[in-house]
């Protein structure tokens, strides 16, 4: 469990360039006013070190574990019929069926009592920014990897494949967490934004909307995409939540806590 030298390395290297990527973003773009350490910021530093140095590893083996579980699947012809597709179509049907079982396993998080448990410490964060997409209980992560990489195990795509698309989406789920109102325009419908996850966060209907993460197109289908034109003015939860790191780990465990969805 203690991190190596490299493991701390490479956690303060990634810290740096996501830092460097979004800082900027943030400070010419600001979609509100709030300074770089915010409240909180350390706590969400926590979880930044957290998923770096303690959870990643578990939550790949477990993916890797899956894989090689899934391998064994008697659907070897939908496999071959499926890699015989030309690579953009494999790419676009991909992308479909991991935002449909993202979309989907978002909304149980938010309906099923047990799941909320975990993704509500991912709501208890009060300032949105690049850092706090950080802000996820361990386990609640290993549901949403697990979900939106199963299309991808499922059709048996090359771990490296799968591990590309897992950076990617890594990133933009940092990117719709930024304090910055870049949108794609007249692209809103089919490429997501910050504006539209921060009303998911919002304390006024948050929870009910946008729970998509790459394109809003499973909201759109779904009835649940929320775009008022501008930011929400408050965001966070309205119930009482353990504000610090080690609190936040355990309070899911507990027995009988509050719910939403
Ligand atoms: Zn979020
Ligand atoms: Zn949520």
């Amino acid at each position: 469990m203690i991190p190596t030298a490299s493991e701390l390395l490479h956690t303060a290297w990634s810290f740096a360039i996501l830092l460097a990527a979004f800082l900027p973003l943030e400070l010419l773009f600001a979609a509100r006013r709030q300074p770089v350490l915010r409240p909180a910021f350390l706590t969400d530093a926590l979880y930044f070190a957290g998923q770096y140095l303690l959870w990643n590893a578990p939550v790949v083996a477990f993916l890797l574990w899956l894989h090689t579980r899934l391998a064994t699947l008697p659907i070897d012809g939908l496999r071959q019929t499926f890699a015989s597709w030309p690579w953009a179509v494999q790419f676009l049907i991909a992308i479909a069926l991991s935002d449909f079982c993202t979309y989907w396993g978002h909304r149980w998080q938010h309906h099923s009592p047990f799941l909320w448990r975990f993704h509500r410490v991912h709501h208890t964060a009060e300032h949105l920014d690049w850092l706090a997409a950080h802000r996820e209980h361990p386990l609640d992560n290993l549901w949403t990897r697990t979900v939106e990489n199963l299309p991808l195990l499922v059709l048996g795509f090359p771990l490296a494949t799968i591990a590309g698309f897992a950076v990617f989406r890594g990133l933009w789920a940092v990117f719709i967490h930024s304090n910055c109102t870049l949108s794609p325009g007249p692209l809103r419908v089919l490429l997501g934004a910050p504006r539209l996850h921060h009303w998911h966060h919002a304390i006024e209907g948050g929870g009910r909307v946008n729970f998509a993460n790459l394109s809003p197109l499973m909201d759109v289908m779904f009835g649940t995409w929320h775009d008022p034109g501008r930011m929400p003015d408050r965001i966070g939860l309205t119930e009482p939540y353990a504000r610090s790191y080690l609190g936040a780990l355990v309070e899911p465990l507990l027995p009988k806590r509050p719910r939403r969805g």
